[in-house]
C-alpha cells in the first residue's frame, strides 16, 4: 500500500522505474490495439508532444491570461467549422473529449428548452441503440430521457422508428457519423431534416468521424453528408484526440449558431471570488492540450490527412476482406470507413478475441449481437498481415480443439443468457472499485 513518501526521489531513477510500469500497457506502438490510442508515426506525435510540454502549465480557464491559447482555440474551433461544413455563424468550444463535447451539446438542449419550451416537463431525446453510452451518462446527469431506438439490420438507425419515437417532450435528436460498434454512418439527413420540420434540435456525434470522414470522401471514397452541410443539423461533436491524432484531452463541440450556444455557458455573479464565467463542465482547462490540437492540425494539413486517410482506408479494407475470407468469420454491416467489428456462426465470437489476446492482439468485445471491434489506425499498415495470419491460426485451432471461454469471454457469454443487462450492474461496480484497490 503507498504512502505519501516522506522524501524524493532521483528523477532519472524514477523516470526509469515508471518505464517498467509500462511493460504491460497496450502495444499501440506495434499496432496491437483495437482502441484506445490513434497512433499516426513518430513525427506526429514528436510535434504534438513537443507542443504540448511547451504550453505545459498554462490553463485554458483564463483566457486573458494566455491570449495565445485563446488564439489557439478560437482558431482549432474555425478550422474544425470549416473542414465540417459550417458558415460564419457556427460557433463552438473545445472540450476535454466526446463524452464532454456530448454532454455540453444536450446541456445546450435541456436549458434551451427550458427557456423557450416551459410546457415541457420531462424533456427526452431520441437515438439509436448503437449511440456512444456518453449520451446515456450525460441524460443521467441532466435529468433527461434517453429513448433509444433499435437499429436496423444492417446496424444503422432506424429511420422510421425514430421518426416515431419523437414524442412532444423531445428537445433533441442524434445518430453517428459513424458509430463506435459497427462503423456505420447513420441516415444523418433524412433524420435532421425529419428534427428540423419538428422545431427539435439535431445533433451530429462525429466524435470518431469528425477528423476523418472529410478526408476518407476527398480521397474518392463514397460518403454521405453528415455536417453543417445539412440543414437541419445543429450541433455537432468531433474528437481531436482520435482521428484528429491530437493529444488525449481534446474534443470540439460545435452549434449551428451562437442563439443556441448561449444555454451551454455558466455564470456565477456572486462568488466572493469574482465573476465566474466558464463555457464548458471543465474548470482549469489543460491549455496544453489546446496547443497540441492547434499543433497537429497544422502541421498535418489536408494534405496531410489525406495521406492518413489513404493508408487507413487501404489497411481497413485489407482487415475486412481478409477476414471475410477466412471461413467461418463474418465482418457485420458495411462498414463506412475504417472502424468495424467481425463475428463468428460457427464459434463463440469472445473466444476468437480470448485466443487472439494471447497472441498480444487486443479487441474490444461487443455485444448484442457479440462482436469483435477494430479501429483503423496508420500503426495497423504493417500488421495487417500479421493480423490475419494469426486469426486464420486460431479459428483452425478452435476447430480443432475446441475450449472453454474465461475471463472476460466468459463473462460476456454468461451475460448474453441473462434475462436483463442490468443485472451485471454490481459486478461491474465491484469492478471499479477494484480499480483503486492499493496493490
Ligand atoms: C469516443 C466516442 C465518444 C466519446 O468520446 P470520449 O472522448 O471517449 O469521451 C462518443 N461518440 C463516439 C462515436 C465515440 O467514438
Amino acid at each position: 500500500m503507498a504512502k505519501f513518501p516522506e522524501k524524493g526521489r532521483n528523477s532519472e531513477e524514477l523516470l526509469s522505474t515508471m518505464k517498467e510500469f509500462q511493460t504491460n500497457d497496450l502495444k499501440w506502438r506495434e499496432g496491437k490495439n483495437g482502441s484506445f490510442v490513434y497512433f499516426a508515426g513518430d513525427d506526429v506525435l514528436n510535434v504534438v508532444s513537443s507542443a504540448y510540454l511547451q504550453y505545459f502549465l498554462t490553463n485554458g480557464l483564463s483566457p486573458l491570461s494566455f491570449p495565445s491559447i485563446k488564439k489557439m482555440e478560437a482558431d482549432v474551433i474555425s478550422m474544425a467549422s470549416s473542414l465540417l461544413n459550417g458558415n460564419d455563424d457556427v460557433v463552438g468550444n473545445m472540450t476535454s473529449g466526446g463524452t464532454e463535447s456530448i454532454f455540453m451539446s444536450l446541456k445546450t438542449a435541456r436549458d434551451r428548452a427550458r427557456d423557450l419550451y416551459p410546457e415541457i416537463k420531462e424533456p427526452n431525446i431520441v437515438v439509436p441503440t448503437s449511440i456512444h453510452p456518453a449520451f446515456d451518462k450525460s441524460c443521467h446527469y441532466l435529468g433527461i430521457k434517453i429513448i433509444k431506438v433499435p437499429v436496423a439490420q444492417d446496424f444503422r438507425s432506424d429511420l422510421e422508428g425514430m421518426k416515431n419515437a419523437v414524442n412532444e417532450n423531445t428537445i433533441l435528436m442524434s445518430a453517428s457519423a459513424p458509430n463506435y460498434p459497427h462503423g456505420v454512418i447513420d441516415q444523418i439527413e433524412d433524420l435532421a431534416s425529419f428534427a428540423k420540420s419538428k422545431n427539435i434540435l439535431f445533433h451530429v456525434d462525429a466524435c470518431l468521424g469528425g477528423f476523418l470522414l472529410p478526408f476518407v470522401k476527398k480521397i474518392g471514397y463514397d460518403i454521405p453528408k453528415f455536417d453543417f452541410s445539412i440543414d437541419g443539423v445543429t450541433s455537432m461533436s468531433a474528437d481531436v484526440h482520435k482521428y484528429g491524432f491530437g493529444p488525449r484531452g481534446t474534443s470540439v463541440v460545435l452549434y449551428k449558431n451562437a442563439d443556441i450556444r448561449k444555454y451551454q455557458y455558466f455564470v456565477s455573479t456572486d462568488w466572493s471570488g469574482g465573476l465566474y464565467g466558464s463555457p464548458t463542465f471543465a474548470g482549469s482547462r489543460a491549455g496544453a492540450a489546446i496547443a497540441g490540437a492547434w499543433a497537429v492540425i497544422n502541421y498535418l494539413g489536408v494534405e496531410g490527412y489525406m495521406k492518413k486517410a489513404e493508408i487507413i482506408m487501404k489497411t481497413a479494407r485489407k482487415f475486412i476482406d481478409g477476414i471475410n475470407s477466412i471461413e467461418g468469420l463474418e465482418v457485420l454491416g458495411k462498414p463506412d470507413a475504417s472502424i468495424f467489428s467481425f463475428h463468428s456462426k460457427e464459434f463463440d465470437t469472445y473466444m476468437i478475441g480470448q485466443e487472439m489476446s494471447k497472441k498480444e492482439w487486443s479487441l474490444d468485445n461487443l455485444q448484442l449481437p457479440p462482436g469483435l471491434h477494430l479501429m483503423v489506425t496508420p500503426a495497423h499498415e504493417n500488421v495487417v498481415e500479421k493480423f490475419l495470419e494469426d486469426l486464420k491460426e486460431v479459428v483452425n485451432d478452435l476447430r480443432k480443439n475446441p475450449r472453454e471461454p474465461e475471463g472476460m469471454a466468459a463473462m460476456y457469454g454468461a451475460m448474453a443468457s441473462l434475462p436483463d443487462p442490468s443485472m451485471v450492474v454490481p459486478f461491474v461496480q465491484n469492478f471499479l472499485d477494484s480499480l483503486t484497490q492499493p496493490e
